[in-house]
């Protein structure tokens, strides 16, 4: 008793091609058993290949069944068929259907890869096939590199990988010159021997000799099915098929796979594959740099607070910044700062008195801030002495025309050595210099800035002649909450002053401002350069889109032999994940390297990059490629195997 391992029961197979619609297969009815060969012959367009593809599973009849060794195939989904493709078929095409991609060996792992085979059985089976078929000396061949023939046996190779049980070979010979043809012809006979099961398609009655049974098709219909042999028996299905369980070790390889093709893709299309990442680049590298940007400058600004004095208020007249009139108000007393001194938290208070006058020793002459000040500035300010000595308490009341000095203004007026005991001359004013500071530390610390001290008696009482102060600087306990602090001595001041005439600038409460203004800032500029990271990622799509459209062909050949929709989706996908990953790693590199001409430049800060945000723009990349990425590698999955093998 023969098996029927095919049967096929009323397939009809019409397309729809705009209005009309045409019957390419009417009503075919076929049983084909192991072990036979079969030549399907016939005129072009009589149907012969639409029927192949049916066998093949990779097109599906428009009503009637299909069994495949008992299984029907009409309720199968698309991984179920493709299971069946893996399993039973090996397809010889007329057009070869090689990767261009790959090497010879490489096309002819593709099937066992789609078979859950681990990488060392693959290689050695393709190995095996190849060096059977005569092709050992050409494992690493591109398929461009290779003869028609030579192409033909490997992909009879391809097909021979998974058992293929069943060969379908279309055309096989079509492309081939007559010699490289017989040789093809050979080929088939003896894998007939073997025991393979093989459906031929032909227009070549010559060939069609070969065959045990021929089958005649016209117009879509099976006028002839001659028998000229009866075929050998063979007793069961020759193929050591292994269970199509996929351990985790394998699947593992599968993604490696997917990787490595990836990798192919992209490096046999550089500047494409650059381009698309383009636009994650920048977006990434804005991302990263305005936030280290962002951080730098906002650093900076903090440190130039800090060198403010640690912890200090400032007291001034008038009803807040910006009041015009505070100049003029007079509401602030000498009297005042000493009050302060009793509150537990202050840690030390100067008022101070400031005009602007010239100031000349010898025949220098330069405009300078004279600052008349107490003998607790220089605490307040965190000043420190480089020689001499600050006035005391009792220069102060006896209203002494002595000075203190910055270095700059030792350096600007005494080129020629020691400040320390001179006389200069502030106006008409002369006084003795007793001590020069040293420099601050400080990043805003204005250079040419020129800094006279003298005790505030003596500015107001020998320069001015005015009885109040400009402004008194208080300095809290640095243990102290600045904001308890300041109510603290708004209260004791409205007290003496029985109304609010004055205000108070908190360098805490400036920097707390600072801090939340440059947040905004940073977010701000971040949500731009997450657009630029949106548009980066509608072009990645766009050339995945382009890209799909472009490898239909590979798509089909990779579905013929065996495909499940998630092999190409996941092939697609992470190529998409690749490039934006690639071009996240290259942004965060550009970033970096902005920072540095940044301080090459010579700015007056530096950026800071934070682990966080270079780990969020990782994320963002990786999240754009699987965003963007899987639409097209949905449109790649949902192909029709027959149609996107019948693409160029
Ligand atoms: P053969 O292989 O015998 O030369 P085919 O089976 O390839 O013929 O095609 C049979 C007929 O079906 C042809 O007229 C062809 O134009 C038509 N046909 C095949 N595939 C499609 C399709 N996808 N859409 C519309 N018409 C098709
Ligand atoms: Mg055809």
């Amino acid at each position: 008793m023969v098996d029927v391992l095919l049967n096929i029961k009323g397939v009809s197979r019409s397309f729809t091609a705009g209005e009309q619609e045409l019957t390419v297969l009417n009503n075919i009815n076929l049983q084909i058993c192991r072990g036979e060969l079969i030549a399907i012959i016939g005129a072009s367009g009589s149907g012969k290949s639409t029927l192949m593809n049916i066998l093949g599973c990779l097109d599906k009849p428009n009503t009637g069944s299909y069994f495949i060794n008992g299984q029907d195939t009409s309720s199968m989904d698309d991984n179920e068929l493709a299971a069946l493709r893996r399993e039973y078929f090996g397809f010889i095409f007329q057009r070869y259907h090689l990767l261009g991609d790959l090497t010879a060996l490489g096309n002819v792992e593709v099937p066992a890869l789609y078979a859950n085979e681990g990488p060392q059985t693959r290689h050695e089976k393709a190995k095996k096939l190849l060096t059977r078929l005569g092709l050992s000396d050409r494992l690493d061949h591109k398929p461009s590199q290779l003869s028609g023939g030579q192409q033909q046996r490997v992909s009879v190779a391809r097909a021979l990988i998974n058992g293929g049980d069943i060969i379908l070979a279309d055309e096989p010979t079509g492309a081939l010159d007559s010699s490289s043809g017989e040789e093809m012809m050979k080929l088939i006979q003896e894998l007939h021997r073997d025991g393979h099961t093989i459906i031929l398609v032909t227009h070549d009655p010559h060939i069609a000799e070969f065959a045990d049974r021929v089958i005649e098709l016209k117009d879509g219909e099976i006028i002839a099915d001659t028998q000229k042999r009866i075929p050998a028996e063979t007793s069961s299905l020759i193929a050591d098929r292994q269970s199509s369980q996929a351990s985790m070790k394998i699947n593992w390889s599968r993604y490696l796979e997917a990787l490595k093709m990836a990798l192919i893709a992209m490096s046999n299309h550089r500047l494409r594959t650059f381009l698309t990442m383009l636009g994650i680049i920048i977006g990434i590298a804005s991302v990263v740099s305005v936030v280290a940007l962002g951080a730098g400058s906002q650093q900076s600004i903090l440190d130039n607070i800090a060198s403010m004095g640690t912890n200090t208020i400032e007291i001034k007249p008038g009803t807040g910044r910006g009041d015009r009139r505070s100049e003029r108000v007079k509401s602030l007393t000498a009297d005042d700062a000493n009050a302060l001194k009793i509150l537990p938290y202050v840690d030390s208070v100067t008022p101070t008195v400031r005009t602007n006058v010239a100031i000349r020793y010898a025949s220098e002459t330069v405009t300078g801030s004279v600052q008349g000040v107490g003998t607790e500035y220089f605490r307040v300010r965190g000043y420190a002495l480089a020689k001499g000595q600050y006035f005391a308490d009792d220069s102060i009341d006896a209203l002494e025309q002595v000075a203190v000095i910055d270095a700059n203004t030792e350096q600007t007026l005494f080129s020629d050595g020691s400040a320390l005991g001179s006389v200069i001359f502030l106006g008409r004013l002369p006084v003795r210099v007793i001590g020069v500071t040293k420099p601050i530390e400080s990043v805003s610390d204005n250079s040419d800035e020129l800094n006279v001290w003298l005790p505030y008696t003596t500015v107001s009482g020998r320069i001015l002649r005015q009885n109040y102060v400009n402004d008194i600087t208080v300095r809290i306990d640095a243990n102290v909450s600045s904001d308890v602090a300041e109510q603290g001595i708004i209260s004791l001041l409205t007290m003496r002053h029985g109304k609010v005439d004055f205000f108070t600038i908190n360098t805490d409460t400036i920097r707390k401002s600072i801090e939340k203004t440059s947040e905004t800032m940073t977010l701000l500029i971040s949500a731009i350069a997450f657009i630029s990271l949106l548009v980066g990622g509608i072009g990645v799509m766009n050339i995945m889109l382009v890209s799909v459209t472009e490898r239909t062909r590979e798509i089909g050949i990779r579905m013929a032999v065996g495909a499940r929709q998630t092999d190409i989706m996941r092939q697609f996908l992470i190529e998409a994940v690749l490039v934006c990953f690639c071009g996240g790693a290259l942004g965060i590199g550009l970033a970096y390297l902005i920072g540095m001409i940044f301080t090459y430049t010579g700015s007056s800060f530096q950026m800071i990059y934070s682990s966080t945000s270079i780990v969020a723009a990782f994320a963002c990349s990786t999240l754009i490629g699987i965003v963007f990425g899987y639409l097209p590698a949905r449109n790649a999955a949902k192909l029709n195997p027959v149609d996107a093998l019948a693409r160029d």
